[in-house]
């Protein structure tokens, strides 16, 4: 393609071509990453509204490369996702989760743990036996497990049998980024999920906007009526917080309360915030 369009040529494919390396270059630190145990895992943990008790954390990769820096999972997870890396990548963080998950239930019992699996693990046949496996191999109950799939990935990717099939096990279902996967209402009845995790998009305009109010409330009233337990993600300030607490929201998930941290510090975060 460098014999037509010569100016356009030049001025598009220095950009292009930077963001190709950039992407090749990222790949395959991810290999090396993967081969040397680089790759890390935080947790962030989710309060319950009903108890003021943290009930569960949300497991959340993260990869610190040392010639990069840190790198943010919202740019090589995407990247993972086309090289295919997001498959052993994600089999390290269902095991890795699972196994902290059962170290921490003899001080935190009941802690559940969840997982986000990505669209392309999702549309394999084998997610069942790697779960399975993970909470084998763990010794962690079904019960405590949770896997987040967008909704988006499950209007793209997701059937019905497999939602299911993953519930038969025991195994909870969140909708992640929920309200913004484009799915008609009625299609939720099929989702056959646990919880829906209100996404954070609406929950950044509480106090600000009053169509996300109105988004946020009608959610809020929608997962009640169905049987879902709504999470609010990324909740920051208090006006939200009592916002969703007066409309009726389970769960929240945020800054508000603590961000993601390092098993130990998630750990004793959790003692502490259940004593008081
Ligand atoms: P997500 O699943 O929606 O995760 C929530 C994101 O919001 C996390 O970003 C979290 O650190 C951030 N967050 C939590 N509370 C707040 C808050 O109060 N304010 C703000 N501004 N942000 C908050 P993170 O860790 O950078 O992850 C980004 C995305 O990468 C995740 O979005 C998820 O889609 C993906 N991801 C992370 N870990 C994994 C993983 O193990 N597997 C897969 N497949 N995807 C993952
Ligand atoms: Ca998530
Ligand atoms: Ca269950
Ligand atoms: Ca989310």
């Amino acid at each position: 393609s460098k014999s037509n369009g010569r100016n356009s040529v030049h001025r598009y494919e220095p950009e292009l071509g930077r963001a190709a390396d950039e992407r090749l270059a990222l790949s395959r630190r991810m290999r090396v990453a993967l081969a040397n145990g680089e790759f890390r895992l935080d947790y962030q943990p989710q309060v319950d509204l009903l108890t003021n008790r943290v009930t569960g954390v949300e497991a959340l990769l993260r990869w610190r490369d040392a010639e990069l820096g840190p790198v943010s999972p919202a740019t090589f997870i995407p990247i993972a996702e086309e090289n295919g890396l997001i498959v052993p990548i994600g089999e390290w963080v269902m095991q890795q989760a699972c196994f902290q998950a059962q170290a921490w239930q003899s001080t935190l019992p009941g802690l559940r743990m969840s997982v986000n699996i990505s669209p392309r693990q999702f549309a394999r046949a084998d997610i069942l036996r790697v779960m399975e496996c993970a909470l084998t191999r763990a010794g962690l109950p079904p019960s405590l497990l949770e896997v987040e799939i967008t909704e988006g990935a499950l209007m793209a990717y997701g059937s019905i049998e497999m939602l299911r099939a993953i519930r038969a096990t025991g195994v909870d279902i969140a909708i992640d980024d929920f309200g913004t996967g484009y799915s008609s209402l009625s299609y939720i009845r099929t989702f056959h999920a646990d919880r829906l995790k209100l996404d954070m998009s609406f929950v950044r305009g509480i106090g600000e906007h009053r169509e996300d109010e109105v988004i946020t409330r009608a959610i809020l009233s929608l997962g009640r009526a169905l049987g879902f337990k709504v999470v609010a993600e990324g909740v920051e300030t208090d006006n939200q917080l009592a916002f969703l607490r007066r409309h009726g929201c389970n769960f929240v998930q945020g800054y508000r309360f603590a961000r993601p941290m390092v098993a130990a510090d998630a750990h004793a975060f959790i003692l502490n915030f259940n004593e008081g």
